[in-house]
């Protein structure tokens, strides 16, 4: 079972990945995570991704092919896989498509531009394990801290207000052609296009996507 996960920066696609790949039993691959990961490690050949982040910038579509790549060969995803933040450009779901990575659904998250705003403006993020809090929404139990182990959380560079306003962006101009892209695929009868509504209760939408998946 394959799954793709559209829809803009905040809009809860991380959150609902986690569940479905439990509910699953496969893994989720957040590319952004994947990056912030080597970029934290400073692995060898990613140092210029850390400013590209910071700015709300896409990774350029090369060199994030060949991230993903990368993270497909591993053994955890020869039974399937939650794709969430790729593809987000038009080249990228083409590519796919060249390399034979088949999508059975692919999930769309809509969610208007203010609730997204307010949402990316108080999330905290844990750096150790990807963990992400929100100052009112869903506040760790300690002020600024993790609750599994204590350490303190950050406000992610990219989720400061000039680079919320690019990704914003950057998702109309570059990502969202991609649902059209998908939609044609299902009328091929390729795939599922399944809509939700990412301002729904967290289960509900969790239930909604799940009782589409066949
Ligand atoms: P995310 O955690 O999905 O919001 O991703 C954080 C950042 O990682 C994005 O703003 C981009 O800079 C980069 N990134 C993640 N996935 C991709 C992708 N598929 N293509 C280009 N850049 C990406």
């Amino acid at each position: 079972m394959k799954l793709v996960l559209i829809g803009p920066p905040g809009v809860g696609k991380g959150t609902q990945g986690s569940l479905l790949a439990e509910a699953l039993n496969i893994p989720v691959i957040s590319t952004g995570q994947v990056i912030r990961n080597a970029v934290q490690q400073s692995l060898p050949g990613h140092d210029d991704l850390k400013a590209i982040i910071a700015r709300g910038d896409l990774i350029p579509d090369e060199r994030m092919i060949e991230i993903l790549d990368q993270r497909l060969s591993q053994n955890d995803c020869a039974k399937g896989f939650i794709l969430d933040g790729f593809p987000r450009t038009l080249n990228q779901a083409q590519a796919l498509l060249d390399k034979k990575v088949v999508i059975d659904y692919v999930v769309v998250f809509n969610l208007s531009d203010e609730a997204i705003v307010k949402r990316l403006s108080g999330r905290l993020y844990h750096p150790g394990s990807g963990r992400v809090y929100h100052k009112i929404f869903s506040p760790p139990k300690q002020l600024g801290l993790d609750d599994v182990t204590g350490e303190p959380l950050i406000t992610r560079s990219d989720d400061k207000p000039d680079a919320i306003l690019k990704r914003l962006e950057l998702f109309k101009q570059e990502t969202s052609p991609i649902i059209s892209f998908y939609q044609s695929l299902m009328d091929q009868k390729q795939l599922k296009v399944i809509i939700v509504n990412g301002a729904g209760a967290v289960t509900d939408i969790q239930q909604s996507v799940l009782s589409q998946i066949n």
